[in-house]
């Protein structure tokens, strides 16, 4: 695996393969890889022909700038990491790199920014995320781009980006790897501590709750997120948002009809968690794979996924 630092080199790395028809993957990362990472590129290594994964603690992403200075960073770790994977092209840039002096364009997806990550986070987050994705996608030029449904906004946005602007790129979005308790592995896990590490698995029982309702047949949306809140409750935690909502339009559902996503958003103790999880109307379909956490170790290091859009 080699280490790029510019988009100059990127760009001479990648000629050669891409004018010999090579697939090229992308998988966009701010590093403090974990395994929910990791399942992203592996998907990238067993499709495509180059793999390029991209670390960059994005800093115009972020609302709080202490948010931005605690954001884990271990280089040497996630560098080994990613050989361990096979990729073939790390691109790890400075910041003055991708925003050199003088940087003044912003790509703005309207309406479905507007909600829940964007109405807690404000407009500058995911102006963030779209203009470095739109960066990425201009620098790297994937046939495809990996994302996690962890992050289920972000991946709405991304694909209405996509869309929009005309990237020829295939978005494709990976289930959420979990812990054995259910909590979505995150980078921000790392600041979560004794107790609070305990409680925070509560969002993912929330996430369940809500599904067990609609397994027993609720389809009011009100009454099942009820039962969200108080498994909130019990587990000490006050959420920013726990709602109902389409997972195309971000919109909040009237009926669970098997369409419906659950997204929550809460602070631990000092760290922000979010997590998301598609409710069936009839618990059947994908239910194991939802509500049964496994041991990473014993799934071959991938956790226990779900969320398959
Ligand atoms: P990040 O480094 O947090 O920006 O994440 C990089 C990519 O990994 C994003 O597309 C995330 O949605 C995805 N991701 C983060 N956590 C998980 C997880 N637990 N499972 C699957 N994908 C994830």
């Amino acid at each position: 695996m080699k280490t790029l630092r510019t988009v100059a080199d990127v760009r001479a790395a990648l000629t050669g393969p891409r004018q010999a028809g090579a697939l090229i993957g992308l998988v966009p990362t701010m590093g403090g890889f974990h395994d929910g990472h990791l399942a992203l590129i592996r998907r990238a290594r067993a499709e495509c022909d180059v793999v390029v994964v991209s670390l960059f603690v994005n800093p115009t992403q972020f609302n709080d700038a202490r948010d931005l200075e605690a954001y884990p960073r271990d280089e040497a770790r996630d560098t080994r990491l990613a050989d361990g994977c096979g990729v073939d092209f790390l691109f790890a840039p400075p910041p003055e790199e991708v925003y050199p002096v003088g940087f003044a364009t912003t790509v703005s997806v309207a309406g479905i920014t507007e909600t829940l990550e964007g109405a807690m986070r404000g407009r500058s987050h995911f102006d963030g995320v779209a203009t470095v994705v739109a960066k990425l996608l201009n620098i790297v030029g994937p046939g495809v781009a990996y994302f996690g449904q962890k992050d289920a906004q972000q991946a709405v946005v991304i694909r209405r980006l996509v869309a929009d602007l005309n990237f020829p790129v295939r978005v494709e979005v990976c289930p959420t790897v979990r812990e054995p308790d259910g909590l979505a592995m995150s980078s921000r896990n790392l600041h979560l501590h004794g107790e609070e590490r305990r409680r925070a698995a509560g969002l993912h029982r929330a996430l369940r709750a809500i599904q067990d309702e609609a397994t027993a047949g609720q389809r009011e949306p009100a009454a099942a997120r009820e039962r969200g809140l108080a498994a909130l409750s019990d587990a000490g935690i006050d959420p920013e948002y726990l709602e109902l909502v389409s997972p195309s339009t971000l919109a909040p559902v009237e009926v669970i009809d098997g369409h419906t996503l659950a997204v929550v958003a809460a602070r631990v103790g000092g760290t922000r968690l979010i997590d998301n999880l598609l409710i069936t109307s009839n618990g059947a379909a994908s239910a194991a794979s939802q509500h049964e956490p496994t041991n990473a170790r014993a799934t071959g290091g991938a956790g226990a996924q779900d969320g398959r859009t």
